[in-house]
Formats: structure tokens, sequence, C-alpha cells
């Protein structure tokens, strides 16, 4: 499947009507896995649709998190919640001091999965899982400003 075809099937999964606008939110999210909130994604978008409000970028995440095709997964301070593609488990670094969000694949998360079945019964369905802390490029910058 072409990634068109696959955004179509996505949004009418949402029950959401397809437009040019919906298609290039979720165009964004394919392309780019830089946890983005909806204002960032809305200040891309208008460059080349113009008429698109925040309001329907908010609305369209929305319901494609609510789908589980995309994940709501936190904020960083008191901006706005950060989405992410990639629904599959993994690990969210979020650096406290520059707000950047890197992914880590963890083979440890599966067997954790694995266990909370084993004990409990529970099948894990999705995960939100993030670590806070300072991001290598920010303490590097913090050596740097102290020497
Ligand atoms: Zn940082
Ligand atoms: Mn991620």
């Amino acid at each position: 499947m072409d990634v068109i075809t696959e955004i179509r099937s996505t949004l009418r999964k949402a029950n959401l009507r397809i437009t040019p606008q919906r298609v290039a939110i979720c165009e964004y999210l394919t392309h780019n896995n830089n946890h983005p909130t909806a204002l960032m994604i809305y200040d891309q978008v208008k460059v080349s649709h113009p008429n698109i409000s925040l309001m329907t970028v908010y609305n369209t995440l929305n319901a494609l998190n609510q789908q589980g095709v995309i994940s709501e997964i936190g904020k960083f301070r008191d901006e706005h919640k950060r989405f992410d593609n990639i629904t599959d488990p993994h690990l969210h670094l979020m650096c406290v001091q520059c707000g950047k969000i890197e992914d880590l694949q963890l083979n440890l998360l599966q067997r954790v999965e694995e266990q909370v079945f084993v004990d409990t019964g529970f099948i894990v369905d999705r995960s939100k899982l993030i670590y806070y802390g300072v991001c290598k490029s920010c303490q590097e910058k913090n050596q740097n400003e102290i020497e």
C-alpha cells in the first residue's frame, strides 16, 4: 500500500472525513518522527494548506490517538501534548532541559510485558513509558558553561 492509500484507510478507520488538510497532517506524522505538538504540525501544514485551522489539527490528532493509530506521549513543561506515530512498544527519553524526545527500543520491554501476563494474566495493548532526564548534548553544553 502506498502512503496516501494507507492514510486514507487510517482516516476512515478513525471516522474522519478525508480532506486534503487531514491527509497533510497524516503525511507529516508519517514523515517526521520528532514527537511533534499540534502546533508544530499546524505551522508546517499551513504552508501548503493556508486554510487549515489549529482546531482541525487538534481534532484529527485526538481521533487518531483514540483509534490507537498514534499515541500521545506526555508534555514537556507546560507545553502541549506530544504525539508519536510509532506505536510499537518503546521507551521515551525526554530531556527536561531542551525538550527533545528520543526513542529507545529495548527488548527488555517485551519481556516486561510477558512477565505482566505471566503474573497477572493481563494483556498489554499499549504502554506509555517516559524517562525524564538530561540528554547527552545538554550535558555537554552544561559542562562547557562551567569550564
Ligand atoms: Zn537536551
Ligand atoms: Mn517515540
